[in-house]
């Protein structure tokens, strides 16, 4: 059973408020908000990203074994690592554009420096 982060009472984990210091928690199994559990034996910290990066106060660090909290730091690692892979796939895109259509590049080229001389031809 969870236990409250103040008082240290076991508490009912959809609990909102603490029934016996009355602390809030919102954060410690609120309905809709998924709670996290580690294996027997293991704790969750271990491979959390905010353990990683020393951003948690949770009073349950290091040893929780239930947090709503916990972020999987292998998880966030492939998000970052299939975001970056887009991203290059995206400026290949560039790439792959010019190589195909460079008249429309040079024609574009030119239109943006006579804009520019326009622009500046009007000024004085
Ligand atoms: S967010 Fe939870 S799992 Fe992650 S370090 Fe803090 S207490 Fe541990
Ligand atoms: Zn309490």
């Amino acid at each position: 059973m969870p236990q409250c982060p103040q008082c240290h009472q076991p508490i009912d984990s959809q609990a909102v408020i603490c029934p016996h210091c009355r602390t809030p928690l919102k954060a410690y199994g609120h309905p809709g908000i998924p709670l996290h559990r580690s294996t027997k034996g293991t704790y969750l910290c271990d491979s959390c990203t905010y353990h990683a990066d020393d951003s948690c106060n949770y009073p349950q660090r290091p040893y929780a074994q239930e947090c709503t909290l916990y972020d999987d730091q292998e998880a966030r690692a492939k998000e970052v690592e299939l975001w970056q892979s887009l991203q290059r796939r995206q400026s290949l895109d560039l790439r792959t554009f010019y190589h195909r259509y460079p008249g429309v590049v040079g024609v574009g080229v030119l239109l943006v420096i006579s804009f520019i001389i326009t622009l500046l031809a009007t000024r004085r």
